[in-house]
């Protein structure tokens, strides 16, 4: 057929490297450390809610477009109750399938062919499809230095007046870096002085670990007014599959936002809605929880990788650790992601795939840690064969 199928700005975004590697880790029965999402599920008030809304019947058809008031009034409170945002339940939330749509739905809302979005690289691939869907163009500023901090100078540089957002996300995905206060001021000055628009992916919300917790670009001053600001239940609950994320903020921005995303999904799953608001109301101890869990996963692996011989880049937050594989005599992340599952039978992502310049990602690779410990000991076990000095660590091999 000479006729065009897929529109060519989204050419670039054909094969997801997550579908990737996930075929690959079932091919050579690898340990998938490369997609984030938890192999324990979340709470069971929340699962129960769920199935109590389903046999009641609650739900079970198209609930409203924005979302239910319950969970939208539970999206206000929470808002308040860690962040001290004022949030109108009525007009300025609303409610999608995932965080993914409500990203989606921002960006073809606030985005016209042409307008350019800037973005810290390495990006979540999600958004640099979003803003080709939207015919915009991205702009790439590095995440850079040995921690991987935003680069600010480049961020000064590459935002004009032409900016129309900033799209930022902090808990960082990949690099589990957290946008600190100051640099928090930074970009909120740069946005401020360009008068550009925010959005603010904070799907890592509650996943910050000690000395490193997550505020909100909407909490300083002069930024609630320009920002919007995006949530996931899939994250914050543990309940990926569930699918349910939202969008807060000023109601004209959120106005905009829920235009376009009524016209996507329509609706976002109801029984989900309910159970949602449920989590969104337990009290602070599940939240402190979840995190002092996540922490000491994440100490098994990142202990584990720092032995094999990996310089680490310790995440303050998201579930997801970097580091960088060179020390181990592999030219770049994306040659020991593609020898890794034959290798070693462990699956891990590569930073290369979500950068522009790149030099930005090259040497970096991504490993999810958001697994049962007795999983973590086991993928540690099995990386002991990329040791660069070819000799098994102090806790010995597992056979493998
Ligand atoms: C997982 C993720 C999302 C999408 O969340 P869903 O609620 O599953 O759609 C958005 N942003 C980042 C950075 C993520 O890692």
């Amino acid at each position: 057929m000479g006729e065009r199928l897929l529109v060519p700005r989204m050419e670039e975004h054909a094969v997801s490297i997550f579908a990737r590697m996930s075929t690959l880790a079932m091919q050579t029965g690898a340990i998938n450390l490369g997609q984030g999402f938890p192999d324990t599920d979340g709470p069971l008030i929340m699962r129960e809610a769920a199935m109590q809304a389903i046999a009641e019947g609650r739900g079970n058809q198209y609930p409203p477009p924005n979302g239910l008031p319950v969970l939208r009034q539970a999206i206000a409170e929470h808002q308040r109750r860690f962040y001290g945002l004022e949030v109108d339940p009525d007009l300025g939330v609303v409610v999608a399938t995932g965080a993914s749509e409500a990203l989606q739905a921002t960006l073809l809302a606030l985005i016209d062919a042409g307008d350019e979005v800037v973005m810290f690289e390495p990006w979540f691939d999600v958004y640099a499809a979003g803003v080709s869907l939207a015919g915009g163009r991205r702009i790439g500023v590095p995440l850079s230095g040995p921690d991987l901090r935003p680069d600010l100078a480049a961020l000064q540089a590459r935002v004009t007046p032409s900016t129309r957002a900033i799209l930022l996300n902090s808990p960082h995905n990949p690099s589990g870096v957290v946008f600190t206060r100051e640099e928090l001021q930074v970009i909120a000055e740069i946005a401020i002085n360009n008068d550009c628009l925010v959005i603010a992916d904070e799907a890592y919300e509650h996943l910050w670990f000690a000395g490193h917790p997550h505020i909100p670009i909407a909490t300083l001053p002069g930024m609630f007014e320009r920002t919007v600001t995006i949530g996931s239940g899939g994250k914050s609950f543990s309940f990926t599959g569930w699918k349910v994320g939202w969008a807060s903020g000023p109601a004209d921005l959120i106005r905009a936002v829920r235009v376009v995303r009524q016209h996507l999904s329509y609706v976002s799953g109801g029984p989900f809605q309910y159970a949602m608001a449920v989590g969104l109301g337990m009290d602070d101890t599940y939240f402190s929880e979840f995190r002092a869990g996540l922490q000491a996963q994440r100490d098994i692996l990142v202990a584990g990788l720092a032995d094999i011989g990996m310089r680490v880049i310790e995440p303050q937050g998201t579930y997801f650790v970097t580091t960088d594989v060179t020390p181990l005599g592999f030219p770049d992340g994306m040659t020991f992601c593609e020898a890794l599952p034959e290798k070693a039978g462990v699956v891990a992502i590569p930073h290369q795939v979500f950068c522009d310049d790149p030099s930005v990602g090259a040497p970096y690779v991504r490993w999810a840690f958001c697994k049962q410990p007795a999983v973590l000991a086991q993928a540690i076990d099995r990386l002991q064969v990329m040791r660069p000095d070819g000799h098994v660590g102090p806790d010995g091999p597992d056979g493998h």
